[in-house]
């Protein structure tokens, strides 16, 4: 059967009960995914963003690499399933989160899924939480067709900010 490499982003911006800081959250939610039909074939680093103040949040962020035989709107279903499992409440969109997965890049290029589910991830070019980690894992790929490499939109957004 033929698979399929997927790029998904983790962040989390809350402490999970059990799990612990957003940092050990995003590990526990990459070891949650690599189950089963789903393989996680790399893992950048996890980027961690000290809180600002007392009522600031620290952030965590990581990219994986899948290699899965599964298509985009089943494995948008199998992350959603990972959030819930994590106590993530939908609603409540930017709010604090335990934990939130993206599908970033997918091997075979672009996914139209409307509203539901759009590949790539309509913002990766323009956060640098997400462009960071993929560079270690997906410098070369593309983020759109005929469009930029993720390392070349990584610095065209750097510039850019600077
Ligand atoms: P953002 O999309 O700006 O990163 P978010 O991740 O906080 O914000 P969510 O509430 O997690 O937003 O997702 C809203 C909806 O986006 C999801 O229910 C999902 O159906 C849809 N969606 C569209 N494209 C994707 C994708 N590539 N990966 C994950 N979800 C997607
Ligand atoms: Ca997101
Ligand atoms: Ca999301």
């Amino acid at each position: 059967m033929r698979s399929y490499f997927y790029a998904i982003g983790l962040g989390s911006n809350r402490r999970h009960g059990r799990h612990g800081s957003p940092a050990s959250v995003v590990r526990a939610a990459i070891a949650a995914l690599d189950r089963c039909d789903i393989r996680v074939t790399a893992v950048s680093p996890v980027i961690t963003t000290p809180a600002l103040g007392p009522a600031g949040r620290s952030f965590a962020n990581a990219a994986v690499m899948v290699e899965t035989c599964l298509d985009p709107p089943i494995l948008l279903d199998r992350i959603k399933a990972i959030e819930a499992a994590f106590g993530r409440r939908r609603g409540r969109r930017w709010g604090p989160r335990v934990i939130d997965l993206d599908i970033l890049l997918w091997s075979e290029g672009a996914y139209r899924g409307g509203r539901r589910l759009s590949v790539p991830h309509r913002c990766v070019q323009l956060r640098d939480f997400v462009l960071k980690p993929l560079v270690a894992l997906a410098a070369d790929w593309r983020v759109g067709p005929g469009a930029l490499t993720v390392r070349h939109a990584r610095r065209r957004l750097i510039r850019r900010a600077g």
